[in-house]
């Protein structure tokens, strides 16, 4: 299968703190990658390398075949790219259906001509997208009224909308209760069969029952990558990790 997204020897240093230490990562095309770490190992840094917000120290960033190492953000969407954030970043003053009908016209598979002349086919993308993420029948709610749970459901929602093939998802389940971050994953699961996944999580049930592939970033180094089975049973990350594997 192919690459879809490979990192080779990234650093990443803030003035004199070196936080990212020569990461090597590969992620298969439709693969589920779950990257973990304790809390300020680098995993959002790396994930703002990826995304295009910040840039590398060193290293390279190949996407689809491309070297896209410090290609800023709205580049990268065009190259099959979406991101969410560890805090929701929606357009709070719109409503659920405007957020998605912007991210589908920012999308790589709008035509020019949707855009201009063919506003039904943009109102039907964000319509499968709403239902896809369950939101169909609050379409007119402001995004500000929604719940927690369901700002985050729009997040993945415009991460879906853009069409992109890899998607990042840090901590999509960060700050909600057991029952509304169950049924996220299981939405998560649902709505990105077939696309790239990397995912950070800080359930460990959840990402041993989700990732193909698990890497563990520790100190800015990845100390582990290998199936839930490889990772479960490898000494180094249990005794990092402390009994919180399954
Ligand atoms: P994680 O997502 O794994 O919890 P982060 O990538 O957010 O970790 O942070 C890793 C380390 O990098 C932390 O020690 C954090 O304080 C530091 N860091 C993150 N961003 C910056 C920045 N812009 N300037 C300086 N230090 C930073
Ligand atoms: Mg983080």
């Amino acid at each position: 299968m192919n690459t879809a997204l490979e990192l080779k020897q990234i650093t990443k240093r803030f003035g004199a703190t070196q936080i990212l230490r020569g990461v090597d990562l590969s992620v298969r095309e439709g693969e589920r990658h779950a990257l973990i770490g304790p809390n300020g190992s680098g995993k959002s840094t790396l994930f703002d390398l990826i995304a295009g917000r910040t840039q590398p120290t060193s290293g390279h960033i190949v996407l689809n075949s491309i070297d896209v190492t410090s290609m800023p953000a709205h580049r990268l969407g065009r190259k099959g790219l979406a991101r969410s954030f560890q805090t929701t970043s929606v357009f709070t003053g719109l409503t659920v259906c405007d957020n998605v009908r912007c991210a589908v016209l920012g999308s790589r598979t709008a035509t020019w001509k949707d855009r201009w002349f063919r506003s039904s086919v943009i109102d039907e993308a964000a319509h499968r997208v709403m239902t896809a993420i369950g939101l169909a029948d609050r379409s007119d709610a402001l995004a500000a009224s929604l719940s927690y749970a369901e700002s985050r459901s729009l997040d993945l929602g415009l991460a879906l909308a853009t069409g992109a093939s890899v998607l990042l998802l840090d901590e999509p389940t960060a700050g909600m209760n057991r029952a509304e971050a169950a049924r996220a994953l299981a939405l998560i699961r649902e709505t990105t069969q077939g696309k790239t996944l990397l995912i950070v999580e800080h359930d460990m049930e959840a990402v041993f029952a989700l990732a193909d592939c698990i890497s563990v970033l520790v100190q800015g180094r990845i100390i582990a990558t290998g199936t839930p089975a490889d990772i479960a049973a490898d000494p180094v990350v249990r005794s990092a990790y402390l009994g919180e594997l399954p």
